[in-house]
């Protein structure tokens, strides 16, 4: 079906009201859930094959991630498509002021390749919750698991409501020219603006998950082996192509002589002496970005690793020292197994640092001084934070996850996914009666006599 028809059918399919009510949702979610179960192997194995993902990433990482998100989404879904009864004031203290959910219509969910299952469900689970009906536009770069979602989605999901459409940028420019009522894109903040401005022409409202240079702070009263194993474990997870992966550290020259130290032997405990034989590691997603990350390199000094193997599109994890702000590697987000660690002189350049640059998807503060960490987060901005470890702060299903400035607009994750799709009306439902008119009468004498 073209782009075109496709919408059409959907839109038929939500103005018939069929995906409104709240039993249906619960059992279009409930065959999602039936569909991560069933196929649990069979996704992992797609993973693998689109990124060499080992089992236990895409369990913890994508699969069961879903599926904690689907049944944290069933268990409050009730209680959030309540309307809500804001607070009146005494001129409407006769009238009944309320919040209705309704859903936007069809929404449109494109998808980037490395998280190429959950970046496209977690999305979905909120716009089901919401009552949209959905086009899925998956990543081609993930394409095994891309065909998995267009073959067995229909099989699970309602085909009336809920369609996969595949393909690349010529594909997705075709559908963007779509009128849509809801776009949520995760992906480049390059292809993020041409999705804004497409989503512009039709005036469509959109959440923009995008990426950028998330900072890791690091101070000497931190427990350097603790924030070693944490560091590295968000910068090599997925072979360092995660969008919230530390992308690179600042601390003091000191910190960085010990930190090296430490790193050399996490890494070895991690992923063994030659991490390209480990079943854990990752690799690069293609030819392309593997030369583009292993082009940041030049020029860089080397304390661990550095290793490259373009057959096999292998990085090993790398820490890179003493880099400069205006290093090529710091120019942009580096998408790849490589720390660059830039040091500085204390809390006030860090702080500086990171506000010369584009506002972040994510910053990382290892420190035990609770001032120097207050004040980190009162004065630079940040999509999300963790505070002594990385990436958790989007495992917290209460926490809004999403970016701000250059990484994005808007969040989701929990409740805030159902609101993304969510469009909340104001409705204020007037009293007919002798006691209303007669307030009403009194106020707009009042207004009067006060300007006449
Ligand atoms: P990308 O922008 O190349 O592609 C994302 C999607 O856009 C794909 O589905 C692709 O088919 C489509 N696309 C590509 N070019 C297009 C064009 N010209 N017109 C219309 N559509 C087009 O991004 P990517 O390489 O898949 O993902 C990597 C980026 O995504 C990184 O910057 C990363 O930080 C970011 N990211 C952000 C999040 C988040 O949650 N904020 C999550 C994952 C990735």
């Amino acid at each position: 079906m073209g782009p075109h028809k496709l919408v059409m059918h959907l839109r038929t399919t939500f103005e018939s009201g069929k995906t409104k009510p709240i039993e249906y949702r619960i059992e279009q979610l409930k065959s999602l859930k039936k569909m991560l179960q069933e196929k649990s192997e069979t996704i992992s194995q797609c993973l693998y094959d689109d990124l060499h993902k080992s089992k236990h990433d895409s369990i913890l990482m994508e699969i069961d991630f879903c599926i904690n998100d689907i049944r944290y989404t069933l268990s409050h879904i009730r209680e959030w498509v309540k309307p809500d009864y804001p607070a009146t004031s005494v001129a409407n203290m006769l009238d009944t002021v309320q919040v209705l959910k309704e859903p936007f219509g069809v929404a449109l969910v494109i998808g980037a390749w490395n998280y190429p299952l959950q970046l496209v469900l977690g999305p979905l689970i909120g716009a089901i919750s919401a009552g949209n009906c959905v086009v899925i536009k998956p990543s081609e770069l993930a394409p095994r698991t891309a065909d998995f979602l267009a073959k067995n989605l229909p099989e699970y999901l309602d085909r009336d409501a809920y369609q996969v459409y595949e393909g690349g940028a010529a594909e997705t420019t075709e559908l963007l020219k779509e009128r849509f009522d809801y776009i949520f894109y995760t992906g480049s903040t390059e292809v993020g603006k041409i999705v804004h401005a497409a989503a512009a022409k039709h005036l469509t409202p959109t959440t923009l998950e995008l990426g950028g240079k998330s900072p890791v702070y690091l101070d000497n009263t931190a427990d350097l082996e603790t924030a070693a194993r944490r560091i590295l474990w968000g910068k090599c997870a997925n072979a360092g192509q995660t969008c919230v992966a530390p992308d690179y550290l600042l601390c003091t020259k000191e910190v960085q002589q010990d930190l090296v130290r430490v790193c050399r032997r996490v890494i070895e405990e991690y992923y063994g002496k030659k991490p390209q034989e480990s079943g854990d590691y990752g690799r690069i997603v293609n030819d392309r970005h593997f030369r583009r990350v292993t082009a940041l390199l030049e020029g860089c000094k080397v304390a661990v690793g550095g290793e490259t193997d373009a057959g096999d599109r292998y990085i090993a994890p790398t820490v890179l020292t003493d880099v400069k702000g205006d290093d090529v590697i710091m120019r942009e987000e580096i998408f790849g197994p490589l720390l660059p660690i830039v040091p500085i002189r204390d809390v006030a350049e860090a702080i500086r640092f990171i506000n010369e640059r584009e506002k972040p998807l994510a910053m990382y503060i290892f420190s035990n001084n609770t001032r120097d960490v207050d004040r980190i987060l009162r004065e630079t901005s940040a999509g999300g934070v963790t505070v002594n470890d990385t990436i958790m702060h989007l495992t917290v299903n209460t926490l809004p996850f999403g970016g701000v400035g250059g990484s994005g607009m808007g969040s989701y994750h929990g409740r805030h996914s159902f609101l993304a799709f969510t469009h909340e009306k104001g409705v204020l439902r007037k009293n007919l009666g002798f006691v209303g008119e007669m307030l009403s009468r009194a106020r707009w004498r009042l207004r009067h006599f006060r300007y006449p």
